[in-house]
């Protein structure tokens, strides 16, 4: 089978870790097994050795009778299978033993543990070892007790789990605890691999769900959202996929907007460029063609109205070259430190001689010191210059603009640009600074004055605002960073 499902391979990944853990129990469990018996069978038999020095005594204490001792070996044999007896001289040296002497391997025993053991007070480690005589490296536990042998010291060895208990404690643990622990790791493997497919389908189900999700979303359709979000990983993952879903669609609604306001733009150029340059070609025809017939007044008259023309085509590819500058950050502010109060009162000043022709009263705020602002000076002048035209163009005669500036609180100058003009109405209030919004149209406006002033301010990282009343006048307000 494929684990091309994710679950499976979890579910694969589980059950082989259990497989491993489960073997590694099982030769951890035989391993400690055997240290176990042994200990047991150690500690149960401590005295055995001391048990028998009593029965063998009589048969020693004088001489060593090798065929009365060896019928005493193969009796207590005999009666416990699962013990060897030997009895040993002072050096460790086999004096007596019931055995095949074939099976015997080596003829002494090294006394170190044994002396340990005669020692011992109970702080020995169990199974204490000692060589085993019918092996020729292997030890075993046992037990020993002093003994003398015909007047000499001699020892009574014991191996405790002599070669038959070998043979059967192999037996069972080859049977009995295989076959347990193999039922047991099977029964195990069984259940985990059931509960394991069941939950991992679980969990994945929502995975499943997530990708189902995204695959909509990406066939276009831009509703799917994974909501709502667990308080987990995936829940994470799914409130991650969400917002980068808002971005994208955000994005694209971006563009759309974008390419919406290209077309416009477009429209507007060409139809703003379409009318003087028809006028234009219209009025040079006509002198052309009637050269000789028009009179020198209605010939200026002509020229007038081309040269009017041009000069709005002209101010148009400038504004629109500007505009389009400041909109792709090619145009930004220098930034220098100059006097705002200064700057109005030039700029007034400027407009002073075209206020008087129009009978209209334009003033600058009376000077109070204020701070220096650091600002790009020509393109705050441009702004004021596009403000005070509009105004000025704006305001019937025996009304006021002025410019006034104020100090505010938190270090800025705020700059107010005000009229007693027509006013803007609520409806196109919001539309002013929009490109080619023009409310009232007039020969000179281009409907890109606000939008440039707007693009400066929000260059210097301010805001233009204005609020306005019909028949009442107009306030633009913006601000300007102390230096
Ligand atoms: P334009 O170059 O045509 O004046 P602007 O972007 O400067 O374009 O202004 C956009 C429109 O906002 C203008 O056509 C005008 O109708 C309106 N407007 C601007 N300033 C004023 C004002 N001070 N009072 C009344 N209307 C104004």
């Amino acid at each position: 089978m494929k684990l091309n499902r994710f679950y499976l391979r979890m579910t694969a990944i589980l059950l082989g870790l259990l497989l491993t853990a489960g073997i590694v129990q099982v030769g951890v469990t035989l391993a400690s097994y055997g240290d176990f018996v042994r200990e047991s069978d150690q500690r149960l038999n401590r005295n055995l050795a001391a048990n028998l020095a009593k029965t063998f005594h009589p048969f020693l204490a004088d001489s060593l009778d090798q065929d009365a001792i060896g019928q005493v070996i193969h009796d207590s044999m005999a009666m416990n299978p699962f013990i060897e007896i030997y009895v040993l001289d002072e050096q460790g040296q086999l004096l007596a033993y019931f055995a095949d002497p074939s099976k015997i391997k080596r003829m002494a025993v090294n006394m170190g543990p044994v002396r340990s053991w005669l020692a011992d007070e109970g702080e020995l480690p169990l199974p204490w070892l000692g060589d085993d005589p019918r092996s020729e490296a292997g030890r075993k536990p046992f037990s020993a007790a002093p003994i003398s042998v015909g007047g000499e010291t001699g020892y009574l060895y014991v191996i405790l789990g002599g070669e038959l208990y070998d043979s059967a404690s192999a037996m069972i643990r080859g049977s009995y605890i295989l076959r347990t622990t193999a039922t047991t790791l099977a029964v195990i493997v069984i259940c985990a691999a059931i509960v394991g497919v069941l939950s991992f389908l679980l969990l994945t189900r929502r995975l499943r769900r997530m990708t189902d999700i995204v695959r909509r979303f990406r066939q276009g359709d831009w509703a799917q959202r994974i909501q709502p979000h667990a308080a987990d990983e995936l829940g994470e993952l799914g409130a991650a996929f969400d917002q980068m879903a808002d971005t994208i669609v955000d994005n694209v609604d971006q563009l759309k907007e974008v390419d919406r306001q290209r077309r416009e733009m477009v429209a507007n150029i060409s139809h703003d460029l379409r009318s003087p340059l028809t006028s234009v070609q219209g009025y040079i025809e006509t002198i052309l063609l009637h050269e000789s017939d028009l009179s020198s007044e209605q010939r200026r008259q002509y020229l007038q109205t081309v040269s009017q023309s041009v000069r709005f085509l002209n101010r148009l590819v400038n504004e629109l070259f500007e505009l389009s500058k400041l909109e792709s950050g090619q145009s930004q502010p220098v930034p220098e430190v100059f006097s705002i109060e200064e700057l109005a009162h030039d700029v007034t000043a400027k407009y002073r001689p075209l206020a008087e022709e129009k009978h209209v009263t334009l003033s600058a705020s009376e000077p109070q010191s204020l701070r220096p602002v650091r600002a790009d000076i020509s393109m705050i002048e441009r702004t004021l210059d596009n403000l005070i035209e509009n105004a000025l163009r704006f305001t019937p005669a025996q009304g006021r603009v002025s410019i006034q500036l104020h100090q505010e609180p938190e270090g800025d100058i705020l700059i107010d640009v005000a009229d007693t003009g027509i006013g803007i109405s609520p409806e196109d209030l919001p539309h002013i600074f929009d490109r080619f919004y023009r409310v009232r149209r007039h020969p000179d406006g281009t409907g890109l004055g606000l939008a440039i002033s707007q693009r400066i301010i929000e260059a210097h990282e301010r805001a233009i605002s204005v609020r306005s009343q019909v028949d009442q006048g107009t306030v633009f307000s913006f601000s300007l960073p102390c230096a």
